[in-house]
C-alpha cells in the first residue's frame, strides 16, 4: 500500500511502543497481553484520533481552510485533539457538542473540556442529544462563510475515509515492529466507536496481506449497525486506496456485550479494568472507551475466546483525560 500519495502532516516523531503487559498477563491467566501505545501519540494528551488528524489537517491545509469544525460528545477527546491539532497549524477551531446525556453540559467541567478552554477554543456550540451533528455543523460553517471564513468540517470521531488512512498507516507501522520485534500476533481487540480505527487496521492488516484476526469491542451501537458502519468504512478506504484484497463482511467482528447502560456510562466491569491495569502496569485506560474494551477483553480470556492462541495485542487507543471527570464512580468502589 502506498500511503505517500495522500497528504499528510505529522504530529508523533515515533513509532508508538508494543509492550509486554507480563503482570497482566500472568494475573489474567491467558495469553500473553501486548499493548500498542496510542495513547503515547503526539498533541496534547495523544490518543487515537491523533493519527487520522494527520491526514484530515493535511486535507483541510490543502483546501485552504482558517477553521476546523468538529463535533462529538461533551468530553469528546476527538475535539480535544482536533483543536490542538488546529493550534498546532495556526487555525480556528469551533466545536459541536452533543449532550448524549441529557443535562451532561456544564461550562466549567474538567477533563477534555476544561482542556477546550485552555487550548484556546473559539466557540463551543452545544445541541441536545440525536441532533443531525453533519447539519449543525453545516449551520456553523454557513455562518462563518457568510463572514468570509473558509470552514472546513471533520465529521465525528474524524472517522471518515481520510481520517481512517491514519489507522492504515498504523497497522503497516505494527506489522513492521513486530517483524522486528520477532514477535507473532495471534490477534488484535480495538475499541469499535465511530470506526475509523476499527476499519483502518482491519483493511490495513488485509491489505497487506496479514490476517490477523481484529475483534472490535463496541462501546455505543448495538453489533448490526456497527458491523454495518465498519464494513461501509472498510469498503470506502480500499476504494481509497485502490485494493485488490478488501476486508470482507464476515472478517468484521464486533461484540456489544461490554456497553452497559450506554455510550460513556460506568460500567463496575469498566472500573474494575481501569483500576487492574492502573495497579498492575501503571497504564491509564479511559472510562469511555479502551476501559469498556479492556474489560470486554478480559471476558473473553475468561470464556476461552482466544485459547489456542499465544500472544494477542490490545490497541490503547488514549482516552485517560476522561479519567477526571470520574473520581467519584472510581473512589466509590
Ligand atoms: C474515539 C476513541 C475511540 C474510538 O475510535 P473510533 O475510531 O471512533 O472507533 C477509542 N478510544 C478513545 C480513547 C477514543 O477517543
Amino acid at each position: 500500500m502506498n500511503l505517500s500519495r495522500f497528504p499528510r502532516r505529522r504530529y508523533t516523531q515515533y513509532a508508538t511502543p508494543i509492550e509486554k503487559l507480563e503482570r497482566l498477563s500472568t494475573i489474567l491467566g491467558g495469553p500473553n497481553i501486548y499493548m500498542k501505545r496510542d495513547d503515547l501519540l503526539g498533541l496534547a494528551g495523544g490518543g487515537n484520533k491523533t493519527r487520522k488528524l494527520e491526514f484530515l489537517m493535511a486535507d483541510a491545509l490543502s483546501k485552504g481552510a482558517d477553521t476546523v469544525i468538529t463535533c462529538g460528545a461533551v468530553q469528546s477527546n476527538h475535539c480535544r485533539l482536533t483543536l490542538a491539532a488546529a493550534v498546532k497549524e495556526g487555525l480556528r477551531c469551533r466545536l459541536v457538542l452533543e449532550q448524549r446525556v441529557p443535562g451532561s453540559y456544564d461550562r466549567f467541567a474538567g477533563g477534555n473540556n476544561f482542556l477546550f478552554h485552555l487550548l484556546g477554543v473559539e466557540a463551543v456550540h452545544v445541541v441536545e442529544g440525536d441532533s443531525d451533528m453533519m447539519a449543525e455543523m453545516q449551520k456553523v460553517a454557513d455562518a462563518l462563510k457568510a463572514e468570509g471564513r473558509k470552514p472546513y468540517i471533520i465529521p465525528g470521531g474524524g472517522s471518515n475515509e481520510i481520517g481512517a488512512l491514519g489507522y492504515v498507516a498504523c497497522a503497516q507501522e505494527m506489522l513492521q515492529q513486530l517483524f522486528e520485534m520477532d514477535l507473532d500476533i495471534d490477534h488484535i481487540i480495538v475499541t469499535s466507536g465511530s470506526a475509523g480505527t476499527h476499519a483502518g487496521v482491519l483493511t490495513g492488516i488485509t491489505g497487506q496481506n496479514a490476517p490477523i484476526p481484529v475483534t472490535g469491542i463496541g462501546i455505543n451501537r448495538k453489533k448490526g449497525p456497527q458491523t454495518e458502519a465498519v464494513y461501509d468504512l472498510c469498503c470506502k478506504l480500499s476504494a481509497k486506496l485502490g485494493l485488490k484484497n478488501a476486508p470482507a463482511k464476515e472478517d468484521i467482528v464486533v461484540f456489544d456485550d461490554y456497553i452497559g447502560e450506554g455510550y460513556s456510562r460506568p460500567t463496575k466491569e469498566m472500573i474494575e479494568a481501569v483500576k487492574l491495569v492502573a495497579r498492575t502496569e501503571a497504564i491509564l485506560l479511559d472510562p469511555v472507551y479502551t476501559g469498556k474494551a479492556m474489560a470486554g477483553m478480559m471476558d473473553l480470556i475468561r470464556k476461552g475466546y482466544f485459547d489456542g492462541t499465544r500472544n494477542i495485542l490490545f490497541l490503547h487507543t488514549g482516552g485517560s483525560p476522561a479519567l477526571y471527570v470520574y473520581t467519584k464512580e472510581f473512589f466509590a468502589d
